[in-house]
C-alpha cells in the first residue's frame, strides 16, 4: 500500500517535469543507469594558467548530466573586458573575496543540463589585465558523461496521463511562463553565501533525473529532486534572491520560483500554503511556505529544483560550494 503512494507520489512528479522545465536545451540521451543524487564535484580540481598573471580553476575537468562545476579564475589585478563562453553560451561572472596574495578572484557556474548530450565541450575565456591592458585568453575542453538517472517503467489506466483540452491548454501556458522566467538573465548577484537544502533536517531527496516510460512511451525526466516531509515543514528559500512568481499551477500547485540573480534560480513545488508573494525580496532561509501535495501530487513533499544559466541541474550539487 505504502509503495503504490509512493509509485503514484512520483507518478505525478513525471507530470509535472513534462512541464516543469522542459527542455530549454532538448538533447536526447539513451541509456541511462541508476541514480546517483549527488553530482561529482572533484576536490582536487582543474588548473591551468591563462598566460602570466591569471590562472583558471574549475571543480573538475569532467562532469555529468545534471551536474554543476565552479569556475574560478585568479588574477594580480582587476580583470577588464572578462568575457566567457562554454557550450556556445556567455558565462555570468561575479567578483569574490581577494586571495591571500592581493589577488583578484572571479567565479562563475557552469551548468551541464540533465539532457546536454555526452561528449567535450569547450570552455573560451578572455580579458584585459592592466598596466598596458595586456590581453589574455584561455581554453579548457570539459568532458561531459551520462548522468546515472533512473527508469521506470509503468501501466496505468490512460485517463491518468491525459489531460483535458481544458487542463492541457492551462498547464501549457503556465509552461511557457516558467521556461520565460528560466530564461531571463538578472545581472547582479541576488545571493550572498553557501545554498542550502530547502527543509531543515533533510539532507537529500530522490528522483533526479529520474525517467519514465508510461505504457510504453517514454516522458520527461524529472528535473527536480523530491524530498518528502510531514505536511505543514517550513519550506527555506535556499538563498536570498527575489521571488519571481508565487501562485497555483496546474502540475506543480502553489509555486514559488525565488531568482537568485546571474540566471541561478530555485523552484518549489506543492506547496500547502505560500508565505511570500512575487516581486518580493527574500533572504537566505526565509519561510517561503510550507511542504503540501497541491498540484499533481498524492503525497506531502518539496519538489525543489535548480536553473543555472538555462540548465535544469541536480540542486544538491550547489549545497556544497563555498560561494
Ligand atoms: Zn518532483
Amino acid at each position: 500500500m505504502v509503495k503504490q503512494t509512493e509509485r503514484f507520489v512520483s507518478l505525478t512528479l513525471v507530470l509535472l517535469l513534462a512541464w516543469a522545465v522542459a527542455p530549454l536545451r532538448a538533447q536526447t540521451n539513451p541509456g541511462q543507469a541508476p541514480a546517483a543524487q549527488r553530482p561529482s564535484a572533484a576536490s582536487t580540481g582543474f588548473f591551468k594558467p591563462c598566460g602570466a598573471a591569471v590562472t583558471l580553476r574549475l571543480t573538475s575537468a569532467a562532469a555529468r548530466q545534471g551536474g554543476l562545476l565552479e569556475l574560478t579564475l585568479s588574477s594580480r589585478g582587476p580583470v577588464a573586458q572578462l568575457k566567457g563562453e562554454w557550450a556556445g553560451r556567455a558565462l555570468p561572472f561575479w567578483t569574490g573575496a581577494a586571495g591571500p596574495s592581493a589577488q583578484t578572484v572571479q567565479h562563475a557556474l557552469l551548468g551541464v543540463d540533465l539532457e546536454r548530450k555526452p561528449g567535450r565541450y569547450e570552455l573560451n575565456l578572455a580579458g584585459q589585465l592592466p598596466p598596458g591592458d595586456a590581453s589574455f585568453a584561455c581554453h579548457a575542453s570539459i568532458d561531459v558523461a551520462a548522468g546515472k538517472f533512473a527508469i521506470e517503467s509503468l501501466k496505468v489506466a490512460p485517463g491518468f496521463v491525459e489531460l483535458s483540452p481544458e487542463d492541457r491548454e492551462r498547464a501549457n501556458k503556465e509552461s511557457e511562463r516558467v521556461h520565460a522566467i528560466f530564461a531571463r538573465l538578472t545581472p547582479e548577484r541576488l545571493w550572498s553565501g553557501p545554498f542550502r537544502i530547502p527543509l531543515t533536517g533533510s539532507r537529500s531527496g530522490h528522483n533526479f533525473g529520474k525517467r519514465r516510460v508510461l505504457n510504453g512511451t517514454a516522458g520527461s525526466p524529472h528535473t527536480g529532486l523530491d524530498i518528502p516531509a510531514p505536511a505543514g515543514t517550513p519550506i527555506h528559500a535556499s538563498q536570498a534572491g527575489r521571488v519571481v512568481l508565487a501562485e497555483n499551477l496546474f502540475f506543480s500547485g502553489n509555486t514559488v520560483i525565488v531568482d537568485h540573480g546571474l540566471g541561478v534560480y530555485t523552484f518549489y513545488g506543492h506547496m500547502k500554503s505560500i508565505h511570500v508573494t512575487e516581486d518580493e525580496d527574500v533572504q537566505a532561509g526565509a519561510v517561503l511556505g510550507l511542504v503540501g501535495s497541491t498540484g499533481r501530487a498524492t503525497g506531502p513533499h518539496l519538489h525543489w529544483s535548480l536553473i543555472v544559466d538555462g540548465a535544469r541541474v541536480n540542486p544538491l550539487g550547489i549545497v556544497g560550494l563555498k560561494l
